[in-house]
């Protein structure tokens, strides 16, 4: 994206109307929640989604399985992680990256957990986002997922489109994430997220997407000042 393209329409938000029209578009378009949806649901529980949630930062996803999984082979519990040391922690979840960072924060978080929480994960986001090594992402991600509460989270997919077409703002993905919750209309917070990762990972690619032939165009801030700008 060149720098004239992000000036042009980085001040720029979509009006609330087209804001409804926008999520009705990918209401129709768009697969939304499904029992298959990906995220750390498939933990058997909020434990465990809190663990797999963070080994997940900068990993993909086929590497945070191998990692969840080799540690939850040897511990399942706050205490037995705890019962660990760090060395086999790190050569469990090797495989996520940055082992020997998210060891530390694993135990941290276990600690936290064990002392202010008698052992039980938050189920909101402001409790969740006090566990060590937890951001906004994981806790919206764990919220939705684990939980059931209509949280649109906001990764990678969905900061991109949702700063593109302008039906949000925010220069990281916490910032994404609040402005989204803000201007987001109470019905599309269930799909939502669903909606706007399917849609930025087959039309609104990162290099290429697919703006001709995009049903979003005639709303889309980037677009129009593609357009613009030609
Ligand atoms: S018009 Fe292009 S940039 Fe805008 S939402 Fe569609 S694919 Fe993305």
């Amino acid at each position: 994206m060149s720098q004239s393209k992000k000036a042009v329409f980085a001040d720029q938000l979509l009006t609330s109307g087209e804001v409804e029209e926008l999520y009705r578009l990918l209401e129709t378009h768009m697969p939304g929640r499904t029992p298959t949806a990906k995220g750390p649901k498939d933990q058997p529980n909020p434990f465990r989604s809190c663990v797999s949630c963070m080994l997940s930062a900068q990993s993909r996803d086929e590497n945070t399985a191998k990692a969840s999984q080799a540690l939850f082979a040897i511990a399942q519990t706050p205490q037995a992680i705890l019962m660990l040391e760090d060395e086999v922690i790190a050569a469990a979840i090797k495989p996520a990256g940055l082992y020997n960072m998210k060891t530390r924060n694993l135990k941290k978080m276990c600690q936290y957990l064990l002392e202010e929480c008698d052992g039980v994960v938050p189920s909101n986001r402001e409790g969740l986002m006090k566990l060590p090594g937890i951001g906004r992402k994981c806790a919206d991600i764990v919220m939705s997922f684990t939980f059931g509460e209509d949280v649109i989270a906001v990764d990678t997919h969905v900061h991109r489109v949702s700063n593109r077409t302008g039906l949000a703002q925010g220069k990281t993905e916490a910032h994404t994430a609040q402005n989204l919750e803000d201007r987001s209309p109470d019905w599309a917070l269930r799909d939502g997220h669903f909606w706007l990762l399917e849609f930025g990972k087959t039309v609104c690619l990162s290099r290429t997407p697919k703006c001709d032939t995009c049903f979003l165009n005639h709303l889309c801030k980037f677009h129009k000042a593609s357009g613009a700008a030609k």
